[in-house]
């Protein structure tokens, strides 16, 4: 309990610091939650955390039938099979690994009755062969696509980053992501497109003087996995 309330302390100096430094408002913190147990979402829930994201489908189905007594938005950040978008929709509020536009008209389609999924379309930012994520060139098209989807709202854009172990090349992917947001913004503005989920352990002060909406933190509140 003490570890975690004192982890937790230091993340929000981190991101209170970074905000005075760059004179830019709060993100949400995301807390990045996969290979936690359910116990230890209850404690970070009783320390006021609110949003989890979680990256394996089962695993986080299982914690959230232990968890079904407290009000948490959940966040799904992992990749996505086809085959699983129909829990994905069912389970969470929010999905920001959205990487291509049939992932998109699946969730669209299995969305329950009366739920609005908030999304977010997944940037290969550094154009990495091994990871997944739509490319700047492909946004516009996919933007389109998805906002005549029914049931979704397209929030804005997520990225994880080619590791990058100094502030300026960190902030340098993340600059780009707030670049491609702008833009959007300009084509669609009818879209309200909001955030940037971006920034994580290692990186999120230059998210933060990059823009950042939203940052999703693991490994600096729950210790190393
Ligand atoms: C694991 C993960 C995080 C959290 O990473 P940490 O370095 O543990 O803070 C954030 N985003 C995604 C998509 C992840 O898979």
């Amino acid at each position: 309990m003490h570890n975690l309330q004192h982890n937790l302390d230091k993340v929000l100096d981190r991101i209170h610091s970074a905000c005075d430094q760059f004179q830019k408002p709060a993100p949400q913190l995301l807390a990045v939650s996969k290979k936690r147990s359910a116990r230890e979402l209850r404690e970070a829930f009783s320390l006021g955390l609110r949003s989890f994201g979680e990256n394996y489908l089962q695993e986080a189905l299982e914690k959230q039938s232990e968890l079904t007594d407290l009000n948490i938005e959940w966040h799904f950040i992992g990749p996505i099979q086809s085959n699983k978008t129909r829990a994905i929709a069912e389970h969470f509020d929010w999905v920001h690994s959205v990487d291509r536009l049939k992932i998109a008209q699946r969730l669209a389609e299995q969305c329950p009755e009366g739920k609005v999924i908030q999304i977010c379309a997944q940037i290969n930012v550094d154009q990495e062969a091994t990871k997944s994520g739509l490319s700047f060139e492909e946004l516009p098209e996919f933007t389109e696509q998805v906002l005549g989807l029914k049931n979704l709202r397209l929030r804005g854009l997520m990225a994880i980053p080619a590791p990058a172990d100094n502030f300026n090349a960190q902030k340098a992917s993340f600059l780009k992501m707030a670049e491609a947001l702008r833009q959007l913004q300009l084509k669609f503005p009818q879209a309200n497109l909001d955030t940037l989920s971006m920034g994580m352990s290692s990186d999120l002060e230059a998210a933060i003087a990059a823009g950042s909406t939203i940052v999703r933190v693991g490994t600096d509140i729950f210790g190393p996995r």
